[in-house]
C-alpha cells in the first residue's frame, strides 16, 4: 500500500515527487514508457514564460508567474542550467503597438517584475541582428531557458535519494475506488492500492481522468508541428527569447 502514486514521470511528476519526498510518505511513480521522462518534457522549447499572454486572474497565469519565480530555487537546489536571458515580443508596425500595450497592461496585472515597452533604438542595441523595421517591443526581463528533461531528472533523483519509487514500462490502465483507498491497475494485471493519486500523464491526463469520473468536460487532442533548429554556427545571433505578438 502507498501513500502517494503519481502516474507520468515528466516534469510535473517529477517535481511533485521532489517535494513530496521531504516528508515520511511513501511514494510511487508509475511510468508507462521503458524511460522516465520521455513525454513531452524531452521535446520543448525550453523557455520559463513570464506570463505575459495569459488573461489575468486565471490560475493558468497565477502558476505560471509564481513556477517563473521558484526557478531560481530551483536552480540553487537541482543544479540545474538556468539561462537568464530575458524575453521580447516585437510589434512589427504602428498598428501592432496598441496590442503591445494592451499586453502590457496584461503582463502588469499578472504580476509580471521588471516588464516595460521598449523603443526601436533601445530593441536595435539589444537585437542588433533582428528586422531594422521592428518598432518596439515588450521587454520581459523574467524571461528564462532550461533544460527541462535535466530540471525533471535532478527532481527525480532527488525524490529518489529520498526513497520514492520508480516504476517504468508501466501504464495506468484502470482505477477503482473502495473503503477510502484507490487501486490502481498496471498493464491490465497487476493492482496496487494507494492513498493518493496524483496525475501528471501530460497529454495522457484525460484518460486518466475518464478512470475515475464518469464525465469529463474536456478531450486532450495533441497536434504535431515543426521546428527550425538553427546551426550551432549561428550561436550567439540572438541573445534573447524573441516573440511575435500573440495573436
Ligand atoms: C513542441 C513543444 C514545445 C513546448 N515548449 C514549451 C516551452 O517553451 N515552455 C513551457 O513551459 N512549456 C512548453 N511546452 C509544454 C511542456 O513541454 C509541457 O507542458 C510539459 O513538458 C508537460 O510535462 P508533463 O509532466 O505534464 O507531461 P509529460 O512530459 O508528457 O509527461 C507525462 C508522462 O506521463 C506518462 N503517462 C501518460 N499516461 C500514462 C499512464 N496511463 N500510465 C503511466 N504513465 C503515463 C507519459 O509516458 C509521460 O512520460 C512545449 C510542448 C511542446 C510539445
Amino acid at each position: 500500500m502507498k501513500d502517494y502514486i503519481i502516474i507520468g514521470s515528466g516534469i510535473i511528476g517529477c517535481l511533485i515527487a521532489k517535494e513530496l519526498s521531504k516528508y515520511q510518505v511513501d511514494i510511487l511513480v508509475l511510468e508507462k514508457e521503458n524511460d522516465v521522462v520521455n513525454g513531452q518534457t524531452v521535446a520543448n522549447s525550453a523557455i520559463i514564460h513570464a506570463g505575459y499572454d495569459l488573461k489575468p486572474g486565471t490560475l493558468k497565469a497565477k502558476l505560471c508567474v509564481k513556477g517563473n519565480a521558484m526557478y531560481d530555487d530551483l536552480e540553487k537546489e537541482l543544479s540545474i542550467p538556468l539561462l537568464k536571458t530575458g524575453g521580447l515580443v516585437v510589434a512589427k508596425n504602428e498598428k501592432e503597438l496598441d496590442d503591445l500595450k494592451r499586453i502590457y497592461d496584461q503582463a502588469i496585472q499578472n504580476g509580471i517584475k521588471g516588464v516595460s515597452i521598449i523603443n526601436q533604438e533601445t530593441l536595435r542595441k539589444k537585437e542588433p541582428h533582428l528586422k531594422s523595421s521592428l518598432v518596439a517591443a515588450l521587454d520581459l526581463p523574467t524571461t528564462k531557458v532550461t533544460f527541462p528533461w535535466q530540471v525533471a531528472m535532478a527532481a527525480l533523483t532527488f525524490a529518489k535519494a529520498n526513497g520514492a519509487q520508480i516504476k517504468t514500462n508501466a501504464k495506468v490502465t484502470n482505477i477503482t475506488y473502495q473503503n477510502g483507498m484507490f487501486q490502481v491497475e498496471i498493464n491490465d494485471e497487476e493492482w496496487i492500492e494507494t492513498m493518493h493519486i496524483i496525475s501528471c500523464a501530460g497529454v495522457f491526463s484525460d484518460h486518466i481522468a475518464r478512470m475515475i469520473e464518469n464525465i469529463i468536460p474536456y478531450q486532450i487532442l495533441p497536434r504535431k508541428g515543426e521546428y527550425y533548429v538553427l546551426d550551432k554556427r549561428v550561436k550567439g545571433l540572438f541573445q534573447h527569447v524573441i516573440y511575435p505578438l500573440p495573436n
